[in-house]
């Protein structure tokens, strides 16, 4: 059964606090996206529900592999403060991960972060730096790096963007997850890209699974997008984990064509997505529109509880 939760031996769910049951995913099959646009019926879709981890979103796999990281090299002791730039995922997942292992956050924040996403930092007792909207999550980095240099002694820096472990999450959690979730049988990784992490990590290890696997990139296709956690790369402060040449098919997809497609999850499916998700299966369903045979799998980043408050879901 390719649908069923298989366990990792890498990322097994353990007795302990609430960070343990972070990763091992649903891999839930999107039956109706399939018939609905008419894929060949040896074309299967498939997607990581990654709003079932505790924080509700991909982020708190690459959160905790950073916090672990740096609590191996000493850079992360009690006493300091974990700081990051986050359009709000990773805030959230930094700001759960400290609440439960004891250490304070301050999260850089563009003022034009959802509402919720702010509350939510907020309830896990992390403190927020308002950096300034025009700007986005650059304006956010910026920010977080002038901090970091004025009192490194202070702070804990993961910084997402240039960070390996950031990458390593999805190569020691996602990657094989997806791999015998799969059963050994996926074709395609179709991923959205903000640090690149998700990507990067989980196209290296599967291909190093199966050389043959393609590996798809999606970008938003605009500089001026509202795809929330998505970075458009050619306008961008690139991150210094991001590969360009690691994909085989790079995609761009449109802000309302995204938030359709996670309508079109809801209604369809009864999978309550993300946009950045939405954007996942668009960039999955046009390439499997072109294939007669293949096991294509996505990531949705996080929940669609998370954009309540956006008016994109009353459209028709
Ligand atoms: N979608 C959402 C909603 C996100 O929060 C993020 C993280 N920035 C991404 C997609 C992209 O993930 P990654 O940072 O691993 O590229």
């Amino acid at each position: 059964m390719l649908n069923t939760l298989v366990p990792t031996t890498e990322c097994a769910p353990q007795e302990g606090d609430i960070t343990a049951q972070i990763g091992n995913t649903p891999l839930l099959r999107l039956a109706q996206i399939e018939r609905h646009y008419n894929l060949h019926p040896n074309v299967e879709l498939y997607a990581k529900a990654e709003w079932f981890n505790p924080g509700g979103s991909v982020k708190d796999r690459a959160a905790l592999y950073m916090v672990r990281d740096g609590e191996r090299r000493g850079l992360l002791v009690p006493g300091k403060t974990i700081l990051e730039a986050s359009s709000g995922n990773t805030g959230i997942a930094l700001a759960m991960i400290g609440a439960a292992l004891g250490y304070p956050v301050e999260i850089c924040l563009p003022a034009t972060a959802s509402p919720e996403r702010r509350r939510l930092i907020k309830l896990y007792g992390a403190a927020i730096i308002e950096t300034s909207g025009a700007d986005g999550t650059d304006g956010a980095i910026v920010e977080a790096h002038r901090r970091h240099s004025q009192a490194p002694e202070r702070y804990f820096y993961p910084d997402q963007y240039n960070n390996p472990a950031n990458w390593q999450a999805h190569y020691h959690g996602t990657a094989p997850e997806i791999w015998q979730q799969s059963e050994g049988r996926v074709t395609h990784f179709v991923a959205a890209v903000g640090t690149g992490g998700t990507l990067v990590g989980t196209a290296k290890r599967l291909q190093q699974y199966n050389p043959l696997i393609e590996i798809v990139e999606v970008q938003p296709n605009s500089a001026f997008h509202g795809l929330e956690g998505m970075k458009h790369m050619a306008s961008a402060l690139a991150p210094g984990i991001y590969d360009p040449d690691l994909a085989d098919i790079h995609m761009e997809v449109g802000t309302e064509e995204a938030q359709a497609m996670a309508r079109a999850l809801a209604r369809l499916e009864g999978v309550l997505a993300g946009p950045s998700g939405g954007a996942g299966v668009l960039a999955a369903v046009r390439v499997a529109q072109t294939l007669t045979s293949g096991v294509l799998v996505t990531v949705l980043p996080d929940g669609g509880s998370r954009y309540l408050g956006d008016s994109f879901w009353d459209e028709a």
